[in-house]
């Protein structure tokens, strides 16, 4: 049996009942744009993250976006982020016509490096997106001293660590602003796009809440020039189903990602590092290995499936040529380009997998 990085069914099929009955209530209430299961889901989720309000919106990307409009920013800011990242996070700062100016990782975490961050802040630098990578908490005190004493907005890009924690603070609440991302290979998923942005900032939530609907308030008088993006009723209904759950997917993962490292300690693999302080939600299982492509070839030979976040940093994309950077620029990112690879990860992932996986990667060294 083939071993897949991500089983979407396998969680389906768990709560199948529960799932069809919320979707079925949808569809017969007749009331499919925000609504009540829209605002309970917010309520749900402020709750969750321990944030004052929740604003839904239409996925990830534009959770990203709509919190940079709010923050006011536009041609000829400057928007600071990781050169290693998915894409989206700069290419919603350059849809606004800012620029986005790329910092390197820490070569452990594979998060954005406070100290380098902090040299690139200049007068037109109008907000801060640090990124939680694969399930980690980037390192928020230092940034957020920066931010603070140049008066900047930090926007948390928590797409793929919702349930993750800081220093004993919830991923979403340090930040002015925090995003998440309801794609279906997230923590919480739903089925299609989904996202929503938390803040304790009143008037941001308000902002928020009028610019995801053309900027309409009340409806048919613009103050503002908005967009259209909305979460789905149906989404919102399906992720109140799966938020009661999300605590306990979240130990299954760190369950696995323990057993992962049990099994290749001792081999020459580098291993996922989890900040003491920090609470890694795992929605990847990151490894780093010297011969990264033979290694990937070697394990999809024996129908174990490998991905690639990323393989190329977002400061050497030929859509970003025009900013001037050249290879060797931001060696960190380069290197986890290079050589980094995710494994299977899911909650429901078998254990008998996990030790397939890990038997094959030591076969692999052992020149089997
Ligand atoms: C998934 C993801 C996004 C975008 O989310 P979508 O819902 O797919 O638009 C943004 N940033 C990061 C880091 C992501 O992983």
């Amino acid at each position: 049996m083939p071993i897949v990085t991500l089983d979407l069914l396998a969680q389906y099929r768990s709560l199948a009942d529960e799932i069809n009955t919320a979707v079925l209530g949808v569809l017969s209430s007749g009331k499919y744009i925000m609504g009540d299961k829209v605002s309970g889901l917010e309520k749900e989720i402020a709750e969750y993250i321990g944030a004052s309000r929740a604003v839904g919106c239409a996925s990830g990307t534009d959770a990203l976006l709509l919190s940079l409009m709010a923050a006011g920013v536009g041609p000829g800011d400057e928007v600071i982020t990781t050169t290693y990242t998915f894409f989206a996070t700069a290419g919603v700062i350059s849809r606004l016509g800012a620029t986005p100016v790329f910092v390197d990782i820490r070569p452990l975490t594979y998060n954005i490096d406070p100290a380098l961050m902090e040299e690139r802040i200049t007068g037109k630098t109008k907000a801060i997106i640090p990124v939680h990578l694969y399930g980690q908490v980037a390192d928020m005190d230092p940034i957020m001293e920066s931010a603070s004493k140049h008066g900047i907005a930090v926007i948390e890009d928590a797409c793929q660590s919702i349930g993750a924690k800081y220093k004993g603070r919830n991923a979403c609440t340090i930040g002015h602003m925090g995003c998440l991302s309801f794609f279906p290979s997230k923590n919480l998923g739903c089925a299609g796009d989904g996202g929503m942005i938390t803040t304790d900032d009143g008037s941001l939530a308000d902002k928020l809440a009028i610019l995801r609907v053309h900027g309409s308030k009340p409806k048919y008088f613009h103050k503002v020039v908005g967009i259209n993006s909305r979460l789905d009723a149906l989404q919102a209904a399906i992720l109140s189903v799966k938020l009661k759950h999300l605590d306990r997917w979240i130990g299954m993962r760190r369950e696995n990602a323990a057993r992962y490292k049990e099994l290749l300690a001792g081999t020459p693999v580098v291993l996922p590092h989890e900040r003491e302080d920090c609470k890694h939600v795992f929605n990847q299982f990151v490894i780093k290995v010297d011969k990264r492509d033979e290694l990937k070839e070697h394990l999809t030979g024996k129908g174990i499936g490998t991905a690639l976040y990323y393989p190329l940093p977002l400061h050497l994309q030929e859509c970003y040529a025009y900013l001037g950077y050249k290879e060797g620029d931001l060696p960190n990112s380069e290197e986890a380009a290079g050589y980094t690879l995710a494994l299977p990860m899911y909650p429901e992932l078998p254990e008998k997998d996990i030790v397939e996986v890990t038997d094959a990667i030591k076969d692999f060294f052992q020149g089997k």
